[in-house]
C-alpha cells in the first residue's frame, strides 16, 4: 500500500492538481478501509481509474469521519460504503444495523391496532411475564402453545383463550404480550378494549363510521377483546355489534381472545342476560355465549395484584 501511496502521490504532482486536493486525496489514501478497499481490488482498478475516483474516496472517508464524530449527515442511519461499477468508483450506502433494528421494530409495531388502550401494552413481553403462580404459569403455557400452534398451522381453526381473574392479575398484560409476539411472526392482531369501544361505537352512530369500525374487529386476523364485562349492556351493542363480530369469527374461524373480570361461567347472568334498562333477555345472551365458548378456552389467573407495584 506504501507503493501505491507514494505512486498516486507523484501522479497527483504530475497531473499538476492543487496542493489542497492533494492533501484531501491523501489524505483519504491513508484511511485504513480505503486501504483495505485498494488492496482489494489492486486487479480491477488501474491507478488512472483510482485517482479518477479520488473525489469518491474523499467523500467515503468525509462520511465515515462524520458518522463517528456524531455530526448530522445527509441520510442518517446509512453508512458508506466502497463499491465499483465499470472501473468507477462509487459509494454506496448501507442501511445500519441500528437501522434495519429500528426498521424491524417499526413493521412489529405496525402489525398491531392497538383500540383505547394504554401504549404501554407494546412493551409486554412473554419473557417478562410473572411466573409466580400456578395461574400464570397454565396461562403462559396456553400463550406460548397458541403462538407455536398458530404460526405453524394459520389455516386450521385455533382456539384463543379466556382470560379471567380479578382486577391487577395481569390479563391484559399477557394479552399484550401474546399479540407483541404474534406480531414479531408476521401476524396481524388488534387489541380493544371492550368497554371504551363500546362508548366510541355509541358515539359514531351519527357519523357513519360505525360500520367501519366494527368491521375492523370482524376482520381482524387475531382479535383480543380485553375487559369485556366491565361495562353495562346495551341490547344494541350485544347484539348488533358485539353478537355481529362474534357469529363472524367463528364461521370465518378466526382467533380471539378475551380478558374478563367475569369467570366464563357467569358472564352470561352477570353481564350478557340484562340489558341497560335491566330487562332480561336471556335467550339472546345464550346465543352470545354459545360464540364465545367457541372461540375460547378459559384460563383462570389468580393471584396477587400487580397494579402500582
Ligand atoms: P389486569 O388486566 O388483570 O387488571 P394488568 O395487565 O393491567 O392487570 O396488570 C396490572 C399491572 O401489573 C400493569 O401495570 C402491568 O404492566 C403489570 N403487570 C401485570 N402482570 C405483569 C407481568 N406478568 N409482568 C410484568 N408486569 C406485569
Ligand atoms: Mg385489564
Amino acid at each position: 500500500m506504501e507503493d501505491m501511496g507514494k505512486e498516486l502521490s507523484k501522479r497527483l504532482v504530475e497531473n499538476k492538481w492543487e496542493k489542497k486536493y492533494k492533501e484531501i486525496i491523501e489524505k483519504s489514501l491513508k484511511d485504513d478501509d480505503v486501504q483495505l478497499f485498494l488492496r482489494e481490488n489492486k486487479d480491477r482498478l488501474s491507478h488512472q481509474e483510482i485517482l479518477k475516483g479520488a473525489s469518491k474516496l474523499y467523500e467515503f472517508v468525509d462520511l465515515k469521519q462524520k458518522i463517528a464524530e456524531g455530526k448530522e449527515v445527509f441520510a442518517p442511519g446509512y453508512s458508506p460504503q466502497l463499491t465499483i461499477s465499470d472501473h468507477h468508483i462509487e459509494v454506496t450506502y448501507v442501511p445500519t444495523k441500528k437501522l434495519i433494528e429500528e426498521r424491524r421494530l417499526r413493521e412489529i409495531n405496525n402489525r398491531i391496532n392497538i383500540v383505547n388502550l394504554p401504549k404501554s401494552i407494546r412493551k409486554a413481553t412473554l419473557e417478562n411475564y410473572y411466573r409466580d403462580d400456578d395461574g400464570r404459569m397454565i396461562a403462559l403455557k396456553k400463550a406460548i402453545e397458541f403462538v407455536a400452534n398458530y404460526t405453524e398451522t394459520p389455516n386450521i381453526f385455533h382456539k384463543g383463550l379466556y382470560l379471567s381473574g380479578s382486577f391487577g392479575v395481569g390479563k391484559t398484560y399477557l394479552l399484550g404480550a401474546i399479540a407483541n409476539k404474534l406480531a414479531e411472526k408476521g401476524i396481524k392482531v388488534t387489541l380493544v378494549h371492550m368497554p371504551s369501544f363500546a362508548v366510541e361505537i355509541k358515539n359514531s352512530i351519527g357519523k357513519n363510521t360505525t360500520m367501519e369500525k366494527v368491521d375492523a374487529l370482524k376482520k381482524a386476523p387475531v382479535l383480543m377483546m380485553d375487559d369485556i364485562g366491565a361495562d353495562q349492556l346495551s341490547s344494541w351493542f350485544r347484539d348488533d355489534v358485539l353478537g355481529v363480530i362474534l357469529q363472524y369469527r367463528m364461521q370465518e374461524e378466526l382467533p380471539t381472545f378475551f380478558s374478563s373480570n367475569i369467570a366464563l361461567d357467569d358472564l352470561e347472568e352477570f353481564y350478557l342476560t340484562q340489558n341497560t334498562r335491566g330487562e332480561l333477555e336471556p335467550l339472546k345472551a345464550k346465543r352470545i355465549m354459545e360464540r364465545i365458548r367457541f372461540l375460547v378456552d378459559e384460563v383462570v389467573i389468580n393471584g396477587e395484584n400487580r397494579r402500582n407495584k
